[in-house]
């Protein structure tokens, strides 16, 4: 695996957790929408410590996004990125990842697993192929969302958003299971795209198959 160091350019809160780190983009560096890195941080004690985040950016643009939850809790990578400042540096690895777009369909993501997504939509929206695909997008709390204006503006009603810990005036309270996707989805004969905590995704999957979806049309990534 080849590493590249680059520079952080810009960092921002998307949410009060979830932050977006622009970094310069090394040479000749590829990757395809939904694709993930391991990430570590340049700075003595963490050069080896790897974690994966997945591109927010487009293959084609002049530098990198990455759109990352922190967890102060965990005394973590995610903590540490969380202090870090313009002109900082991260290693990257190669790009990987099993998520991508294999054509129309719904994208069912939970918290970050949406940030495999987000590259994904940007790009049809480019390309002018967005339409038919709908998103169901579940997370805790309302403050929680990443960039729903953008998703709305993307996908408008096909944008639909759930949120499963508190009472939500927004949006939908409750949860992604088999009875809501029977209500939101009338053909599960296309693509699903599953993304988000490993329970989730294993449970939205066995909804899925329940309700008569193919495993081979369900593309699957835990984040
Ligand atoms: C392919 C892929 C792509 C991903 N892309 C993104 C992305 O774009 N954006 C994003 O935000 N995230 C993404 N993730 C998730 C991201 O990799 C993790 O959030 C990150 O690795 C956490 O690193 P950490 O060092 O902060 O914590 P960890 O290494 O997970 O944990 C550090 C310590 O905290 C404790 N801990 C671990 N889990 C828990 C828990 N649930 N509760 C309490 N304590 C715990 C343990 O003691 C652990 O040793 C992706 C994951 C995958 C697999």
């Amino acid at each position: 695996m080849s590493e590249s160091t680059v520079s952080i350019l810009e960092i921002e809160n998307v949410t009060p957790e979830v932050k977006r780190f622009v970094t310069d983009r090394p040479d000749g560096y590829q990757f395809r929408p939904g694709q993930a890195t391991e990430v570590a941080i340049a700075k003595d004690g963490w050069r080896d410590e790897e974690r994966p985040f997945t591109f927010t950016s487009l293959p084609n643009d002049a530098k990198l996004e990455f759109t990352i939850k922190i967890y102060p809790e965990r005394d973590g990578v995610t903590d540490r990125l969380g202090d870090l400042k313009e002109g900082d540096e991260l290693i990257l690895g190669d790009a990987w990842g099993a998520i991508e777009y294999m054509g129309t369909g719904t994208f069912i993501a939970g918290g970050a697993g949406i940030t495999p997504f987000i590259s994904i939509l940007r790009e049809l929206e480019k390309e002018e192929k967005l339409k038919g695909n709908r998103l169901i997008f579940s997370n805790d709390r309302e403050s929680d969302v990443i960039l729903a204006g953008e998703l709305r503006r993307l996908l408008g009603d096909d944008a639909k958003f759930v949120i499963t810990d508190e009472e939500s005036e927004r949006y939908f309270s409750g949860r992604v299971d088999e009875d809501y996707l029977k209500k939101q989805i009338s053909d599960f004969d296309q693509y699903f795209y599953v993304c988000g905590p490993p329970a989730m995704v294993e449970d939205v999957t066995e909804a899925l198959k329940k309700l008569g979806a193919d495993e081979s049309r369900i593309v699957t990534e835990e984040a």
